[in-house]
């Protein structure tokens, strides 16, 4: 039940696993939220995804000796609402090229048309959950021609229900996201930008803020965050400073 991504200068620093700790600090900051699986994909020349049901302690078993590095990424803690706690119900989900993953809090009213569409297409589905036509709709819209952030952009807007939703792909620095009926705040860091589901996540690395209103898109890259409305205007945002005592 809660969101994290980063991208930024800790990407780009020797530190190989930079990104992971900053994935895994996340995590354990939103454990407050309740989940029952937990799960992170890092993007690199390819996406690595690891994810397990349970605690971010078993996720943290799990994990390969050594380190997993990667340019940008996302985390994920799940509360079931569609398909059982597995570890192939744990997010992130991927797309069948394994291009793109995604992770999601909230429920996606329509998936089961759009599961059915896509399966007609030729798509092969991993787990039980409605989020995961969200990446196959976005390999769709890539195939049909269009870039990243317009291909995040048609996925989501074919959504109902609620979600707030990050992605990440292969050979990118830069986080999608985008809510509606779900939160989402990114933060604004020296060395890099965060998104997630609430403060707690990323505080012990900034603390100055943009809250997302709901139908508003984020593009989160190590340069700078950019929002917009869900046609692609661009919208005005103030950064806030939180007082936040951990
Ligand atoms: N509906 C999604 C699922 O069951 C997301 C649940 C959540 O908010 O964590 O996997």
């Amino acid at each position: 039940c809660g969101i994290i991504g980063y991208t930024g200068g800790r990407s780009h620093a020797p530190d190989d696993g930079d990104v992971l700790d900053v994935l895994m600090t996340g995590l354990s900051g939103l454990e407050y939220r309740g989940y029952d699986s937990a799960g992170v994909a890092l993007a690199d020349s390819s996406l690595s995804v690891h994810k397990r049901q349970g605690e971010v302690s078993a996720l943290e078993d799990a994990l390969p000796d050594g380190s997993v590095g990667g340019r940008a990424g996302i985390g994920h803690t799940r509360w079931s609402t569609h398909g059982p706690p597995s570890d192939a119900n744990a997010h992130p989900h991927t797309d069948c090229t394994g291009t793109v993953a995604v992770v999601h809090n909230g429920i996606i009213e329509n998936y089961q048309v759009l599961r059915e569409e896509l399966e007609t297409a030729g798509h092969t589905f991993e787990s039980e959950t409605d989020t995961e036509v969200i990446p196959h709709l976005i390999e769709d819209a890539l195939e049909a021609g269009a870039d990243r952030e317009s291909a995040f952009r048609r996925a989501v807007n074919q959504l109902e229900g609620s979600y707030a939703v990050a992605a990440v792909f292969c050979e990118s620095e830069t986080v999608y996201a985008a809510r509606h009926e779900s939160p989402l705040v990114l933060g604004i860091g020296e060395d890099g930008h965060y998104l997630a589901s609430d403060v707690p996540a990323f505080i012990e690395y900034t603390d100055r803020v943009i809250y997302l209103d709901d139908g508003e898109f984020a593009t989160v890259s190590p340069s700078g965050v950019v929002v917009t409305d869900d046609e692609g205007t661009v919208v005005e945002t103030s950064i806030e400073t939180i007082e936040w005592d951990p």
